[in-house]
Formats: C-alpha cells, structure tokens, sequence
C-alpha cells in the first residue's frame, strides 16, 4: 500500500504562510505532478512529504502510517533531486549501491539490484565511470538508479529536468514516464513547466499562492480551467482574454469589449444581460477566415517555431497570439480577419476570475 493522503496541511516559514490548508489524496501507483509558478510551494509541499520541513498543521500518511512525525529515512521514500547530489569520488555502480550499503545489504543482493537498475536504465556500460566523466542526462540517470533500487513505497521528484538541455530534457520525460509504466511505483514530480507537467502526469495539481486551483487529468485542467489562473498557466502560448458586458439577442450571444468589437460566444452560457464578463480564447483555436463578419486585427509580431507561426495581433484592444500553419504568410502591420469558435470559448467572472458553466 503506498498512497499518499495529505490532509489539511499548513507550512508557515516564520510570518509567511506558504501552505494554507493543502488536502490530496494520491492513489496507490499514480503518478502526480505538482505544477505551479515559481514560489507557489510545490517545493515545499514535497519536503513535507519526504520529511524534509516540518508541518506546522494537518496530516500526512503514506499508506496507513501517518508520517508526520516519522525521520525521512523512516518513511520509506526516494527522492530525486534537480542537482543529481551524486557522490563524485564515487563510480556509478558505487553511486546506485550507496544506500544499499548503509542498510547493511548482502554483496549478491546489491549486486543484483544494481545490475537490474543499471539494465532498465542503459548505465551498464557507464558503471565504472565517475559522475564528472558523465553527461547531465546520465547523471539524472544514475540518480534515478540509486532511487529505485532501495525499492520505496513513493518517488519524489523535485524539478529533476531542469538543469539538462532541451532535446534531453523531453527525452529523460519519456524516459521517467516508461519507467513508471514499468516499476508502477506511487509518484509525486514537481515543477514549474506546464508541458512537462501535462506529458508525465495522470493527475495534474496547479498550485497558486500555497493553495490547490484545481486537479485532474491534464486534458480535463485543458478543456475545462476551474478559473482564469490556470486557463492562462496550463497551455501553450497561453490563453488570450478578452473583458466585455455580455449580450444576448434573439439567436446570437457576444462579448461587447470596450473599444465596442463584439465577439461571439455560445448562447448557452448561463450568463445574465449586460454583466461583465472576462472570455479566454486558445491561442491554437483561433483560425483565420474569409468570413466578413470575422473579427478584424492588425499583425504585431510574427514568431516562426518551424511547424507553427505564432501570430500576435490587436483584436478588441488585447495583443491576442493565434498559432497558424506556418505555411500561412503574413506580414506586420497587415489586417487578418479572424474567426473566434463560439463552443471553444472559456468565460469566467471578472472579478474573482472563476470559471462560469
Ligand atoms: P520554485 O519553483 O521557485 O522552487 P516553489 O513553488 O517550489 O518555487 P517553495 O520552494 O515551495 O516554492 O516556496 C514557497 C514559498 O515559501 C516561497 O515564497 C519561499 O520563498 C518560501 N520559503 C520556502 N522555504 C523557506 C524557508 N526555509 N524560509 C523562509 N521562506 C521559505
């Protein structure tokens, strides 16, 4: 049993209250992903979790123990960290045996374990050399060796990615989500980087300020953001919002800006007549159209990524990016009309920024 159930939890750092009152209930072999900006305390929470801060209130358990008052090393978990913390005098195959040894383990069983982590890992031919003779990803690696051969009942990856390169970078997230699907081990990832967070998790919770904004499947926080926070933080380029009064008539609904652009949104959002409203559009969910009543707007900026272009224009006011093939040609200064899809529209209120229906 290695659930993780976190319950009520605060963390207060002097007068700085950076937990405020945190319940989650992780399953027994899913994989977590703590996402949120920097200071946010997703840090802070796994530290907790590993034991690394104390909790000022509320519980943590892992399976049915509660842990609270349990020394890290008493709570069964492996932590992997963003600075490898690799012993560098040490060879790779004495770096993943480290903990083993301290237990006191026998020659023949450590030496299986460090064999089966270094095959599942590709280290073996790395095993003799030491970290320094190493690559950044090869270090991650051997880090991640010496986690999983003590067996623990939870992972704990803090921003483990972070110092590696782009290309490495997407290559070791497959290569932590194949080995999940392979050792099934409970696991909490923290990070700051929305995409990582959406490709490695089952379950994604956005922190803000100490505090959940929403969780669950990373498709679902996608399609449907509890409020504008994580309408703008999950997605990439993120979101463009538009303020306006809400206006119904007989077959049609719009967003009437400031500058008086009405935009079109779907009749069915249960909002009343003439309330102002923020609307979030998906940058990638605009196209353009040869539609006169299309929403007209003037090129700003232009960013190539290869595939895509990423397009800035000023629509109702807002700079607003819409992704288009980069097949498509355009220039600054030109006039794009614009099709926003009504159904793909997000509204939230536009004072506390939660999502409406
Ligand atoms: P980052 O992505 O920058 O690491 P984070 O979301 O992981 O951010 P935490 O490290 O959990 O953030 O920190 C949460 C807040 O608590 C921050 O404002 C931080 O300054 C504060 N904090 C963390 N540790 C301490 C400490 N030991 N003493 C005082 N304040 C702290």
């Amino acid at each position: 049993m290695s659930a993780v159930t976190i319950e009520g939890v605060h963390k207060h750092f002097g007068g700085f209250h950076a937990l405020k009152g945190v319940d989650l209930e992780i399953r027994d072999g899913e994989f977590v992903v703590l996402v949120g900006p920097s200071g946010c305390g997703k840090s802070t929470l796994l530290r907790l979790i590993a034991g690394l801060e104390e909790i000022n209130e509320g519980r943590i358990a892992i399976g049915d123990r509660i842990v609270n008052d349990l020394s890290p090393r008493d709570r069964n978990i492996a932590m992997v960290f963003q600075s490898y913390a690799l012993y560098p005098h040490m060879t790779v195959a004495q770096n993943i045996a480290f903990n083993l040894r301290l237990a006191g383990r026998s020659r023949a069983e450590i030496a299986a374990k460090v064999s089966a982590a270094a095959k599942m890992l590709e280290l073996e031919s790395l095993l003799d050399r030491r970290p320094a003779e190493l690559s950044g990803g090869q270090r991650q690696r051997v880090a991640m060796g010496r986690a999983m051969v003590r067996n623990p009942d939870v992972f704990l990856f803090d921003e483990p990615l972070s110092n590696l390169d782009a290309k490495l970078r997407v290559q070791m997230r497959s290569e932590i989500k194949s080995l999940h699907q392979a050792v099934g081990t409970t696991s909490i990832y923290v990070t700051h980087d929305q995409i990582e967070a959406m490709t490695l998790a089952d379950r994604v919770v956005v922190l803000k300020a100490g505090s959940i904004q929403q969780q669950g499947k990373p498709l679902e926080i996608y399609r449907k953001p509890a409020n504008r926070f994580v309408a703008e933080f999950i997605g990439s380029p993120p979101m463009n919002f538009f303020t306006g009064r809400f206006l119904r008539e007989d077959r049609r609904a719009a967003i009437v800006a400031s500058d008086g652009t009405a935009i079109g949104v779907s009749r069915d959002l249960a909002i009343e007549e003439g309330r102002i409203v923020t609307i979030g559009v998906r940058p990638e969910h605009l196209t353009l159209t040869g539609d006169p009543d299309g929403l007209r707007g003037r090129v700003k900026f232009i960013d190539p990524t290869g595939a895509q272009t990423h397009v800035t224009v000023e629509l109702a006011g807002e700079p607003t990016v819409i992704v288009l093939d980069s097949a498509v040609e355009c220039a600054p200064g030109e006039i794009l009309t614009v099709k926003v899809p009504r159904d793909l529209v997000h509204a939230f209120d536009a004072d506390t920024g939660l999502r409406i229906g």
